[in-house]
């Protein structure tokens, strides 16, 4: 392939990468740094006219073309031997007008959060800041206003287009309803996506940390938690997680090498202190709940930031009966030998995320009352095989309870069938069939 793609040579500027080029190496190296990407090529656009020529060139040579921003997903891409991997990295811009945020296809949500806190203003963002706002905008999106507000997919507005012909397209419920329904929830599917416009909300305060346990106490909190988050009203999103904290200094030092059980999340209004009190008096060592900057919540999660070897499992579940809180434990709790840093995560839903949104998108709700989501650190072959096979028991544990799967979530190949009711995927590949019929897009999680 490395021949077809000499003839994307000289595109950006130079700044298009194939195998054997001394930038290659680096240029293809994604977020999740335990994927070996090879494409046939690696072009940094500057800006929408060079992804088109890009786009262009690539299915003249008979290579197809995946976009990416931070390769946080790049897990489910698969081989890219004859794909020109498209990465949106060097186009970064944001801005904010009225209530409206403007990011380029690079754009992280950190520079977002940045854009809009001087407004009052916040987007619905996820845990990491270094995570790509097109990428998980794409995918759905739920963060710590989920139950209040619903997916980020959902508070689009408009998105800039590449098409597979090569032209840019901008694409609103007006100019293009079917295109833009797809691309709210669709995925990498349509085109490669140059910028996207989203409403913020006016938040610029909430009441948001974190409550630790030592994990033995397991067995009451999470049971506790679940009562809780089952009558808890829309404004408080939470997850529950057992970690399994290493010392390093990224993470706070009264966590270090220790096994918890930890609830972060936010509270929008004045409520906080009351929703918290059933949690707290559980007793909690650690409560960090108070008034915070609402764009301190970028960092609420402690997600690792920069290249990082990752593995993961997901799926949703319904809700969770006493057997599954077993089940669950068993796995991932005291006793499971799990070798996780994060042997289950469960991220709460329901509220906004479970009816569908007004005018929403493909992905207009989120079937199930929490996401689960169990990682590891592959940082050696010995730790990444604990880690798939760790992850792996977490999935088959909760398989009785697993309605579905969301797909920002799933860092393997999943079906989209998973995802998506059968007369959404219908439409999507419908939509599909019409905006791309070769096939020249290569998404993370195809439709
Ligand atoms: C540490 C961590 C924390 C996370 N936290 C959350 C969270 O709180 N909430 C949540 O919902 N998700 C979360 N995710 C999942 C995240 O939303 C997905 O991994 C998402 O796909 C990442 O987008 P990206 O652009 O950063 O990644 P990439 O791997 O660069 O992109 C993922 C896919 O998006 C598509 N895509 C990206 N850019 C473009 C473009 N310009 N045009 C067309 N298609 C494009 C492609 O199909 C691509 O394969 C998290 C993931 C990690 C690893």
């Amino acid at each position: 392939m490395t021949t077809v793609a000499n003839s994307l040579r000289g595109l950006c500027g130079g700044a298009l990468h194939l195998p054997g080029d001394p930038g290659y190496d680096t240029a293809r190296m994604p977020w999740n740094v335990t994927v070996d990407q090879r494409p046939a090529a690696v072009a940094y656009p500057a800006d929408a006219a060079e992804v088109a020529a890009v786009v262009r060139a690539a299915a003249v040579a008979g290579l197809r073309v995946a976009a990416q921003g931070t390769g946080h997903s790049a897990g489910p891409l698969g081989p890219l031997d004859d794909v020109v991997l498209l990465r949106t990295s060097a186009m970064t811009g944001v801005t904010v007008t009225g209530r409206t945020a403007r990011a380029e296809a690079g754009a992280l949500w950190v520079d977002v959060v940045e854009q809009a806190a001087p407004h009052g203003l916040a987007a619905l963002h996820g845990s990491s800041p270094d995570v790509g706002v097109v990428g998980y905008t794409l995918g759905g999106g739920i963060g710590w206003y989920a139950r209040a507000h619903g997916l980020q997919c959902n508070a689009v507005t408009a998105v800039e287009l590449v098409t597979a012909d090569g032209t840019l397209l901008r694409v609103d419920a007006a100019s293009e309803p079917d295109l833009f329904w797809a691309l709210r929830g669709g995925g990498g599917n349509f085109g490669v996506v140059t910028a996207v416009e989203f409403d913020l909300i006016p938040v610029s305060r909430v009441y948001a940390g974190m409550l630790a346990w030592d994990w033995r106490e397991a067995g009451r909190v999470l049971p506790a938690w679940l009562d809780w988050a089952a009558t808890a009203p829309a404004e408080v999103t939470t997850a529950l997680r057992l970690l399994q904290v290493p010392a390093i200094p990224q993470l706070p030092a009264v966590l270090h090498d220790r096994q918890v059980v930890a609830i972060d999340g936010a509270v929008l209004g004045p409520a906080g202190p009351d929703l918290l009190a059933p949690l707290r008096a559980l007793k909690p060592f650690l409560d960090t709940f108070d008034d915070a900057p609402a764009a301190s919540l970028i960092r609420l999660h402690l997600d690792p930031e920069g290249p990082t070897p990752s593995v993961s499992r997901s799926a949703l579940l319904g809700d969770l009966p006493a057997a599954a809180v077993d089940a669950l434990l068993a796995v991932a709790g005291p006793g499971s030998g799990s070798s996780l840093l994060v042997p289950a995560e469960l991220r709460q839903l329901g509220g906004a995320l479970g009816r569908p949104a007004p005018g929403g998108g493909a992905l207009s709700a989120l079937n199930g009352s929490f996401a689960l989501f169990s990682a590891g650190i592959a940082a050696t072959p010995a730790m990444g095989e604990a880690a798939v096979a760790d992850a792996a028991r977490v999935a088959a544990a909760m398989a009785p309870w697993t309605t579905g799967a969301y797909l920002n979530f799933a860092e393997e190949r999943v079906e989209a069938s998973a995802a998506f009711g059968a007369s959404a995927l219908r439409r999507l590949r419908s939509i599909r069939a019409a905006v791309d019929p070769s096939g020249l897009f290569v998404a993370n999680h195809s439709i």
